[in-house]
């Protein structure tokens, strides 16, 4: 008698962030039959935990952040890890990357996250601008940070353009180096330019208002988009804000692709945060399974995050205020960071 010969399901996943992470590790953890995982990843790096890159900016060592190498290391999983997704075939269910390597799938995995977009005000461009979404961001930033820092042999001063938490907690971070920062709420229309000083680097923000502060660095922390172009170009359905649209099984439009975490749009929303992805991750690990798990939605509370934030109603939408730091205390959500701020104001 022959053995049965099971040809194991080639799953596919784009993008290798934490959502893809917790993917994976589900997906190997739940699994009773043969499965092969090929991950692409464009970072060049292993997945980290993007929620402590502050720690970078304050000097912490990106090793630190890395999640548990074990997952990817499996012998059922195959990780490109400087490569991209850059075209879907979902007629020969194939997805080509860059270096032209081309990838069979059973079920694709969309887990691209998103993007910081670039901040529409003239100077956004100037050395001395920087945004906070990956590694390599911000260990610019801090590399930046010492050099000013030791040219102009002073405390610096820092205007962080972001939304809440993000920005404040990034501000405490710059703290830690002896950065004195100001919260500019994400205010493309506040900010009317920002402006070079002798060097060419970043030297003032001037506001609308005709107000100018002199800075030494500026962050843009602003509001991320998703990051669905793949999803967009294979003519999957694809909001007009972004994100792409999944059902609560995380099914795209093609039965045979899932999108989860900071790119998928479910019930007209796409949420910044880690817990609903790791909800969205759980539910596509289940369903390749056979099982039939359901994301419920952003409102669900969410067990076993790891997310000092929390979900913002307000996602998407602009708003204008201009906090300095030393009135971050009088809000709730931002009281650990203004307080640590605060010390170093004085
Ligand atoms: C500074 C900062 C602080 C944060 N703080 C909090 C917090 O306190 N609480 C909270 O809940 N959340 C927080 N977040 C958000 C949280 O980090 C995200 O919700 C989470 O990382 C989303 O995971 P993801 O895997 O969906 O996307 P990402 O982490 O963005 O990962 C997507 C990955 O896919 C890659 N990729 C994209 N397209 C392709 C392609 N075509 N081919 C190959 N690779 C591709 C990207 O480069 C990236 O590596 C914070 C984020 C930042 C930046």
């Amino acid at each position: 008698m022959y053995d049965t010969i099971v040809t194991p399901a080639e799953i596919v996943v784009v993008g290798a962030g934490m959502v893809a992470h917790r993917f994976v590790e589900s997906l190997l953890s739940r699994a009773q039959t043969p499965l092969h995982v090929t991950v692409i990843g464009d970072e060049g790096r292993r997945p980290y935990d993007r929620i402590g890159l502050p720690r970078i900016a304050s000097g912490g060592a990106a090793e630190d952040l890395e999640l548990d190498r074990s997952v990817f290391e499996d012998f059922r999983v195959r990780f490109l890890d400087d490569d991209r997704a850059l075209r879907i075939d979902r007629a020969a269910r194939t997805v080509m990357t860059r270096s032209r390597v081309v990838v069979p799938y059973d079920t694709l995995v969309l887990a691209t996250g998103s993007y910081t977009p670039i901040f529409a005000v003239e100077g956004a461009d100037l050395p001395g601008c920087f945004s906070d979404r990956t590694i390599d961001d911000v260990e610019a930033l801090a590399q930046f940070a010492a050099g000013r820092r030791r040219s102009l042999g002073r405390r610096l001063r820092a205007a962080v353009v972001g939304r809440g938490s993000h920005g404040a907690e990034l501000a405490a971070a710059l703290h830690d180096i002896d950065v004195v920062s100001t919260l500019v709420e994400h205010s493309e229309s506040r900010i009317s330019h920002l402006v070079p000083e002798e060097s060419g680097a970043v030297g003032a923000v001037r506001f609308d208002d005709g107000e100018t502060e002199a800075v030494d660095l500026v962050v843009l922390s602003v509001h991320p988009r998703p990051r669905d172009e793949l999803a967009r170009n294979a003519n999957l359905q694809v909001a007009e804000r972004g994100g792409v649209v999944i059902d609560d099984r995380c099914t795209t439009s093609d039965p045979h692709i899932l999108a989860i975490g900071e790119v998928a749009r479910f019930d007209g929303r796409c949420v910044p945060r880690v817990a609903p992805g790791y909800a969205m991750a759980e539910v596509a690990a289940s369903r390749i399974l056979g099982g039939d798990a359901v994301f419920l939605g952003f409102d669900q509370p969410f067990s076993g995050s790891r997310t000092p934030g929390h979900d913002d109603p307000t996602a998407g939408e602009e708003s204008t205020a201009v906090i300095v730091i030393g009135e971050l205390a009088e809000s709730g959500m931002l009281r650990l960071a203004s307080s640590r701020i605060a010390k170093g104001v004085g």
